[in-house]
């Protein structure tokens, strides 16, 4: 498929049946696949032979379905998870222990900054989170001698910040660690951090892939670039023997395109289990068929929106990196050339009580915790995720009280702007 345009492989990669095999992607729903000799299931524990033994750990259905997104990022290798947190975390504890350091980008989804800073700090792993917009020196200065992963989003959720990619990985790769970068917004329609030089891509799979709020799920992506045995030292996971799989190193073994995610597999899932159900891979293979059709529209209508609420008196900022007015603006015309997402957020003048009336007044976009889904939906942070900070809080954390959070959907343009109009006439 390597040859086909990101539009084809949307719909046909991954899986290629033979003849006289299913159209579509079988949901192989068994929890375990029969062997004829306990030697050959032996090869398969020992990592001798490729192979499937116990869901927990792997299935055909999902494995398809990886493929697909391995082969829309450009990468070598790819696993789904059971939700994107569980990507974010497998994708950075798989390089990291007790005693590691990751430099992270503060402009990440909520979910995650909790993950990297109050779990993963219980299990020892420190943080320094750096701007997006901080300079090389600033980036340099925040690594230590045990940083063993750099982390951020292409466009962040919420906050719609736009990721320097190159720059993260120059100053990534300077320091002998990978870049790991969440493209669950623009998804690799719009953006494919790999070929600016991150390692490691992770996703929500919950959001754009499958797109219709059907599916919470996850996948992690390796580009198979980064050498993990130029930097042995850092990653003794990869580079020293597993007594946990008869001494295999699974670098040496699998080489940069496969040890990342076997070893992710065969440790992570194994131990964890954050498998996604192959019933969720299935649907979220219909939405990938679909993914190259349905994100310019997302585009689409969220740059018409973000426009529109630029001229409106009662709005007094928009935040959408489409718009010249944009600090990300240049930055997006880099790395997003044909737009991010359908996802806006703005200021509407009166605050709390001017948010909290306009969305009752909406009648298509629905109030909801969620974003990138087929129907518009909206949410107002400071009355619903962060509703017990002050308004001091509020304002430190860029969440002012009167901020909406739109996710744009696949209606008509010109509908959501006139909820928009009418919704706005009642504030
Ligand atoms: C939603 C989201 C996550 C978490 O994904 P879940 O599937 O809800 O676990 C991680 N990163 C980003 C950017 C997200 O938007």
């Amino acid at each position: 498929m390597d040859n086909y345009s990101i539009n084809t492989k949307c719909v046909q990669a991954g899986y290629r049946p033979g003849n006289g095999e299913p159209r579509q992607i079988p949901i192989v729903q068994s929890t375990t696949f029969k062997y004829d000799t306990s030697e050959d299931m032996g090869k398969l524990f020992d990592l001798e032979a490729s192979g499937y033994f116990y869901t927990r750990l792997q299935n055909p259905t999902n494995d398809y379905v990886a493929a697909k997104i391995a082969a829309l990022e450009g990468g070598k290798a790819a696993m789904l998870t059971s939700s994107g947190q569980a990507a974010n975390f497998f994708a950075l504890f798989n390089i990291c222990e007790c005693g590691s350091h990751i430099v992270a980008s503060s402009s990440i989804y909520g979910g995650t900054f909790n993950l990297i800073s109050v779990t993963m700090a219980k299990m020892g792993i420190e943080v320094t989170f750096v701007s997006p917009t901080a300079s090389e020196e600033e980036l340099n200065a925040a690594f230590k001698e045990n940083t063993r992963a750099m982390f951020g989003e292409t466009i962040a959720n919420p906050a719609l910040t736009v990721l320097d990619i190159e720059k993260f990985a120059k100053v990534a790769h300077a320091h002998g660690v990978p870049l790991i970068v969440d493209n669950t917004f623009p998804t690799p329609v719009n953006c494919r951090p790999i070929e600016w030089g991150a390692d490691i891509v992770t996703h929500s799979t919950t959001k754009y892939m499958d797109g219709h709020g059907a599916a919470v799920g996850g996948c992690i992506v390796d580009s198979g670039n980064f050498d993990w045995m130029a930097h042995a030292e850092k990653f003794p996971g990869l580079c020293t023997p597993d007594e946990s799989y008869h001494g295999i190193t699974y670098a040496e073994k699998f080489g940069k395109e496969g040890a990342f995610i076997t070893k992710c597999t065969s440790q992570l899932m194994r131990d964890f289990g954050c498998i996604q159900s192959p019933q969720h891979a299935f649907i979220l293979n219909l939405g990938l068929e679909s993914l190259h059709v349905r994100m310019p529209r997302h585009v689409e209508n969220g740059q018409a929106v973000a426009e529109y609420l630029e001229k409106h008196p009662k709005i007094t900022k928009v935040n959408y990196s489409g718009l010249p007015s944009d600090p990300y603006y240049s930055v997006a015309q880099k790395y997003l050339p044909n737009g991010g997402c359908g996802v806006v957020s703005f200021e509407i003048e009166g605050g709390r009580a001017a948010a909290e009336k306009f969305m009752k007044a909406l009648k298509l976009a629905a109030i909801e915790t969620h974003v990138a889904d087929a129907r518009t939906c909206c949410l107002n942070p400071a009355t619903s995720t962060h509703r017990q900070m002050s308004e001091e809080q509020l304002i430190e954390a860029g969440v002012p009280a009167g901020l909406v959070r739109m996710s744009c959907g696949l209606e008509d343009k010109a509908d959501l702007i006139a909820d928009l109009e009418q919704a706005l006439a009642q504030v």
